[in-house]
């Protein structure tokens, strides 16, 4: 596994051009097996991998959350050996955003206004420009998301819509806990107690999805039911896709098809001081 720090020892392999049958897996490292799942389906599609590990302090609105963003690069390098990956690019600051970088502009829409665009403010924009500069040195064949992240997933196909037509994308389903918590590198943060409860964002997310005749009612009872347990809610709703408007019973029963159909439940809340995101997609009926 060659880790790397520098983007010129990655053009120096491919003359500064594309990167042909390799596939990024863009991280911010304190990796787990949500991770891993992203490497084995690029794997099994036969790419070879490159994990980038970078904490990108423009995509944090908030700084005391950036200074607790976990950091274990030590154990990171060894859960990617350990599953075969073939390079890992390490840059530092200095390298994304070098004295004279520039950032791109990119029309998100509502999606920079709406959910996690409107509670972290200028947080997609950093998600953008980390993106455009990562792609740019690396050039992928093809790229992996989890959907865990949903709302950035869609940030990625506009950008990549745009700016990188040529690579393919693929997103991955969120893997959870057996108890149904999604995994994710803020849960390292909580304590057991704190695990045990965050599972209960799952719970809601089904009981949701499970009675959407009633959403409203149900909604409401599912957010009195995480307060209760110690959530501070931000937001627990159902929205169409891609757009991420509000769903309603209606609109889903009337005939929705093929990708407009997906509706998903979409929630975002702390708890212990932590914040959780998570989301549950559910195909048209
Ligand atoms: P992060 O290190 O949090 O920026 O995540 C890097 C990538 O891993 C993103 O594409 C995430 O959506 C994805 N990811 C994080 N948690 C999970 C999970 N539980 N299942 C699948 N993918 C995940």
């Amino acid at each position: 596994m060659q880790v790397f720090e520098s983007a010129d020892t990655w053009a120096a392999n491919f003359g500064g051009g594309p990167a042909k049958n390799w596939a990024m897996i863009p991280t911010m490292g304190a990796l787990h097996q949500g991770h891993l799942s992203l490497i084995d389906a690029a794997q099994k599609k036969g790419y070879q991998t490159v994990v980038s590990i970078f904490v990108n302090p423009l995509q944090f609105n908030n700084s005391a959350d950036l200074e607790k963003y976990p950091r274990h690069l030590d154990n990171d390098l060894k859960l990617l050996a350990g599953v075969g990956v073939d390079a890992v690019w390490t840059p530092n600051i200095e390298t994304i955003y070098p004295e004279n970088f520039k950032e791109i502009t990119l029309d998100l829409g509502i999606l920079d206004q709406i959910f996690e665009g409107f509670h972290r403010p200028g947080h997609f924009n950093g998600v953008v420009q980390v993106l455009n500069q990562l792609f740019s040195a690396i050039q992928p064949e093809a790229v992996f998301f989890g959907q865990k992240d949903l709302q950035q997933c869609l940030v990625v196909e506009r950008l990549l819509q745009a700016y990188f037509p040529q690579i393919h994308y693929f997103r991955i389903p969120t893997l959870r806990a057996e108890s149904g918590l999604a995994l994710s590198s803020r849960n390292e943060r909580l304590t057991s107690q704190g695990k045990e409860t965050a599972a209960e964002i799952y719970s809601a997310m089904m009981m949701i999805s499970n009675n959407l005749s009633t959403y409203a009612t149900v909604q409401k009872s599912e957010i009195e039911r995480l307060q209760t347990l110690g959530f501070e809610i931000e937001y627990l709703d159902w929205v169409s896709l891609p757009s991420m408007e509000m769903a309603s019973f209606q609109a889903h029963k009337g005939g929705f098809t093929g990708r407009l159909g997906e509706t998903a439940i979409v929630f975002a809340g702390s708890l212990e001081g932590v914040r959780l995101i998570d989301n549950l997609l559910i195909p048209s009926v």
